[in-house]
């Protein structure tokens, strides 16, 4: 499936009357902007500023409107459009359409009085409570910062900036919305024989826990359907997914078989973008034609500037159970953005959105709401019609401070009806944020 350039534009989240402007920027002169006029509801209103409108940061926008009509909520994305990473791998290999995936801010902003400002926050004044952009500063009575990811190469890649230039650019993770998936895309589509290296991140804190081995199932099974001489290989630190592996060996045996080498328990110890290996301990070195390199997750750049993020930490301190920074009482962390041991996924961004929605909406009015745990439900395609699923809760323990799954369902059955109900829960979810 080729993309027009309408399409790209879409996927790219840029506007097409956007395309040929210089993007150059001055931030010094962006600090010294002026205020973004925003009319408030009332002179009254305290204003939420959520930095992010990907799943968590437009659900808050909205559901933070909803329950009090009075806030002044102003949400601000650096991308034009939403682009959803749920089902992308799908898209990938041209199983569901661009469309799908898709979704404008500016309904849901006017239907639900929102203000959506199409901006990149650059920095965070704490002590006047400002966020500055390219178009201008906006102040906060609280701030939200749901700005999802960013990928840590130093573990494998180093520090050198020509080398993580390369990663980036050339062998992009596409675990972060929009134009990394462009290229991903083509990158499958044109490739045409050898070793098509995925790898899955160490630890836990790693968005989409089953996303890599999801998207390799589906390479795979792309390969088979268009008789591509290839295999995908696996590199992964794990001894198995760490969930519903059951699924996805199944599909390794049966659906997509020979066309997927899995290599658990790997230590990867470095990547030589010249002799295009991924070199580990206990497989060697595993020479790629091509390679989609999916690294070690950190906090956005944003975070880490605003002092959130403690010294060799890759995650901002919140006062657990709830979102809220130890360094700052008005500004939380949501989302992927958060520090908590949850599963980096949109339903959990989603359903954590509502109920962080509940405590700002105490906090403006000097109340305080009962901590509610999110949810993750999450599907994983193991095949071109079929899915399994997990879903669970948390449970959090005030006397050791810490998380523990709670309710835990799996189906680890490949269905036709798993795979509906997976296409049927991104509709729901869509609807959620944007209808
Ligand atoms: C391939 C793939 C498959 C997945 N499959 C599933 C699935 O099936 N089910 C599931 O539940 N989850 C899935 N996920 C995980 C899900 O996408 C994330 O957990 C979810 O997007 C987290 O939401 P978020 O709002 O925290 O981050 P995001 O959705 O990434 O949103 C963050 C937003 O912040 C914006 N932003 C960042 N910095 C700034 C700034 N300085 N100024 C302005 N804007 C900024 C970004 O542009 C982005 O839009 C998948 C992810 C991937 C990559």
């Amino acid at each position: 499936m080729k993309m027009n350039r309408r399409e790209l534009f879409k996927v790219a989240g840029v506007g097409a009357a956007a395309v040929g402007l210089s993007g150059s920027f001055n931030f010094s002169f962006a600090k010294k902007s002026e205020e973004i006029t925003l009319t408030k509801p009332s002179s009254k209103s305290q204003r939420v500023v959520i930095v992010g409108g990907g799943w968590s940061g437009a659900t808050l926008a909205k559901y933070l409107k909803r329950g009090n009509r009075d806030l002044d909520v102003v949400l601000i994305e650096k991308r034009a459009n939403f682009f959803s990473c749920p089902a992308s791998n799908l898209w990938l290999v041209g199983l569901i359409p661009l469309e799908f995936l898709v979704h404008d801010h500016l309904y849901a902003a006017s239907k639900y009085g929102y203000h959506f400002i199409n901006a990149t926050v650059h920095a965070i004044d704490r002590s006047k409570r400002y966020v500055y952009t390219e178009k201008g500063k906006v102040h906060y009575d609280y701030l939200v910062l749901a700005t999802g990811i960013d990928y840590d190469y130093s573990q494998w890649v180093g520090n050198n900036p020509k080398d993580v230039e390369i990663a980036r650019t050339k062998y992009p993770a596409a675990f972060v919305p929009g134009g990394e998936h462009l290229t991903l895309k083509r990158k499958i589509e044109e490739f045409e024989e050898g070793n098509f290296v995925l790898t899955v991140p160490p630890g836990l804190d790693y968005r989409c826990l089953p996303g890599p081995y999801e998207r390799a199932t589906l390479i795979a099974w792309y390969f088979k359907k268009n008789k591509i001489p290839g295999k995908v290989i696996l590199i992964d630190p794990h001894n198995d997914p760490p969930v519903k592996a059951e699924g996805f060996h199944k599909a390794w045996d049966e659906y997509v078989k020979g066309y997927v080498e899995y290599y658990s328990n790997a230590t990867i110890k470095g990547v030589d973008f010249g002799k295009k290996v991924v070199s580990t301990e206990e497989y060697g070195d595993v020479n790629f034609d091509d390679l989609n390199l999916y690294p070690r997750c950190k906090s956005t750049e944003l975070i880490y500037n605003a002092g959130l993020v403690p010294k060799g930490d890759r995650w901002p301190k919140l006062k657990w159970p709830y979102n809220v920074t130890v360094d700052d009482p008005r500004i939380l962390c949501t989302g992927d953005a958060r520090n908590h041991p949850f599963s980096k996924s949109g339903n959990t961004a989603n359903s954590e959105a509502h109920h962080v929605a509940k405590q700002i909406l105490a906090m403006v009015s000097g109340k305080s709401a009962e901590y509610m745990a999110p949810r993750t439900l999450c599907y994983s395609a193991v095949d071109a019609d079929k899915a399994v699923w997990v879903d669970l809760t948390y449970k959090y323990d005030p006397k050791k401070n810490s998380f523990a799954f709670h309710n835990v369902k799996m189906d680890n059955t490949p269905t036709g009806k798993n795979y509906k109900a997976y296409i049927e829960w991104a509709k729901a979810m869509y609807r959620d944020m944007f209808s």
